[in-house]
């Protein structure tokens, strides 16, 4: 996965897409305040080639919502790809990070208001996030950062939400073969709050490589 590279994959939602009413005039909103921000459907980044997929909940509005790309811009995502980056999963180039054979994409593709998404904006969102990971014939391990990232993702790959409870480190197999690692998200508020430490994540995320080695 290169970031500079844009990317056409399928299920990237239209970036007028007009599903979710809320969501939509807190973009119109953030567009009138900070024009030079993406301010729109956040894409996946990834290639058609990926093995690992990493799923976040939605575009942060300063982070993902400002740049244009998941994680991008926040302290989430330096958590995230500095923990790949020590597992040599990925390496910074002067502009971007550069993280081959992975695909990173968030459950809701909009940044919501308080980063709360509605019931309506997950069950909006996901045929989108469906399309994106179908169309990864490698995809091995998916990484859910959160409990709505684990239902979404499950949701999306197709298996029975009661049989697979979230829990942080907990691996799913799931029924089409692809295995499913949660983790706590890797947010501010859940390092702030000792919920998730550095290393918590970096556990999370060896196991998932291991799964998909295995
Ligand atoms: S969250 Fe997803 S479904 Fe809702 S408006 Fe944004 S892109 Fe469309």
């Amino acid at each position: 996965m290169t970031d500079e590279t844009p990317i056409a994959h399928p299920g990237t939602p239209p970036s007028d897409c007009a599903l979710c009413p809320r969501l939509v005039a807190y973009r119109a909103e953030q567009q009138a305040r900070h024009a030079t921000w993406w301010n729109a459907p956040v894409p996946p980044l990834g290639d058609a080639a990926a093995w690992m997929a990493i799923v976040g909940l939605a575009p942060g509005l300063k982070g993902a919502n400002r740049t244009g790309k998941p994680f991008h811009g926040d302290e989430a995502g330096k958590l995230l790809f500095g923990t790949l980056a020590e597992l040599g999963l990925a390496s910074e180039t002067p502009e971007a990070w550069d993280a081959p054979g992975l695909f990173i994409t968030n459950a809701v593709a909009c940044a919501p208001p308080g980063n709360l998404p509605d019931t309506g904006e997950k069950h909006a969102c996901r045929p989108y996030l469906a399309q994106q990971l179908a169309a990864l014939p490698n995809l091995k391990v998916v990484v859910a950062l959160g409990e709505t990232a684990h239902q979404a993702a499950i949701k999306a790959i197709g298996g029975k939400l009661p049989k697979y409870r979230f829990g942080h480190g907990v691996a799913h197999k799931l029924p089409s073969g692809i295995t499913l690692v949660d983790s706590y998200h890797c947010s501010r508020l859940n390092i702030n709050t000792g919920l998730l430490t550095p290393e918590m994540f970096k556990a999370a995320l060896v196991a998932a490589v291991a799964l998909a080695a295995g």
